[in-house]
């Protein structure tokens, strides 16, 4: 009998995600420790947490020597701060990883060296930028934040020259203007590399969104464009030596993928495979961090998964559907997601 060793998982975060890592793991026996500025109830009470400023870095030290790996929910963690973590801990997915993925103008970059098809984009510091943008890419356009901008902030629809004249008294450093793509659909590809670099693809997801906010999402069997996403992660995983699950979101035009953008770490298009999936997303993560072997991303039915944004559904109504109900504890405000249903059908 071989004696199995406690493994803790640190987590920068404290949000839905975390909630959902520790949830799908509990049989695993990891144990959890989570580092936030303000604990919520969406985590509180199911692992220990450190409750500091990100600057703090004696807490951060303390953070670290209670664990043996530390993985992340958000990419928008300051390169100091990683650097900090990751020279004390391993830190998975890889730094490198998520400094590209927390600036479009990075991820656009890599997607273009590693010909990756995607939609024409320009670099913007001002607003002279902007105007020569809409000259080379014409409109309608589309101006995003290079960071920190999700669910739809800090992105902005300019469909004609008015929309741009608005603009002039603005400061638009480190801003991109895109092509806008009159896409068909959007899908995203959640894919898991183990540390000795094998590579596990759930089905490709078909995403719904209204206004930049994730709404629906439903598994999908397009063995075309399943083929090309999967060699477009790989490239990715590869280049950036990855561990961990990564998450590709593409438009589909014309049959055909076009990256957008990607996320490294778990993914709300993945929300299904916890119910849908033969391992979820969430265990999938935690147990390529902490090097134990992956499992099957296989799923052999379809499932469809509803956002819950500001307010939740019936629960009795969900559960005589025989829906699965997620309630992420959260308080209830407008555009925020407060939880998921999943059904298969
Ligand atoms: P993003 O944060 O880049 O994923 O954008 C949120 C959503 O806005 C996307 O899922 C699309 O529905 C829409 N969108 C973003 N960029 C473009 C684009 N270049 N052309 C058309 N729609 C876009």
């Amino acid at each position: 009998m071989s004696e199995n060793k406690k493994l803790r998982v640190g987590i920068l975060g404290a949000g839905q995600l975390a909630r959902m890592m520790i949830l799908n793991t509990r049989h695993l026996g990891v144990q959890f420790v989570l580092f936030c500025e303000k604990i919520t109830q969406t985590t509180k009470n199911l692992a220990d947490h450190f409750e500091a400023s990100l600057e703090d870095k004696e807490a951060l030290k303390k953070f670290c020597a209670e664990v043996d790996v530390v993985t992340f929910e958000s990419e928008n963690y300051e390169e100091e701060l990683v650097e900090f973590v990751e020279n004390l801990k391993p830190l998975y997915p890889p730094k490198k990883a998520l400094l590209v993925a927390q600036d479009r103008l990075k991820e656009k970059t890599l997607a273009k060296e590693l010909n990756i098809p995607t939609n024409k984009f320009i670099k913007i510091e001002s607003y002279a930028d902007l105007l020569d943008a809409s000259q080379k890419l014409g409109l309608p356009l589309i101006l995003k934040a290079r960071r920190f901008g999700y669910d739809g902030k800090l992105q902005f629809h300019l469909k004609e020259k008015k929309d741009l004249l608005a603009l002039e008294n603005e400061n638009l450093e480190g801003f991109l203007a895109e092509s806008f793509v009159p896409f068909s659909y959007e899908v995203s590809l959640i894919a898991v590399r183990g540390v000795c670099g094998e590579v596990r693809f759930y089905d490709l997801c078909r995403n719904h969104h209204e206004n930049g906010i994730l709404m629906e999402t439903r598994n999908i069997k397009n063995k075309k464009l399943f083929a090309q996403a999967k060699e477009h992660m790989q490239k990715i995983m590869e280049h950036l030596n990855y561990t961990g699950v990564l998450t590709l979101e593409f438009f589909v035009l014309e049959e055909e993928l076009l990256f957008n953008e990607m996320a490294p770490r778990v993914h709300n298009s993945g929300h299904w495979t916890i119910e849908g999936a033969d391992v979820s997303q969430f265990e999938n993560h935690i147990r390529a961090v902490l090097g134990l072997p992956l499992g099957s991303t296989e799923s052999s039915g379809s499932y469809r998964m509803l956002n819950c944004i500001s307010e939740m559904y019936d629960r009795n109504q969900i559960l005589l559907e025989d829906g699965y109900y997620h309630d992420y504890e959260k308080e209830p405000r407008k555009n925020r997601k407060l939880g998921h249903v999943t059904f298969s059908s």
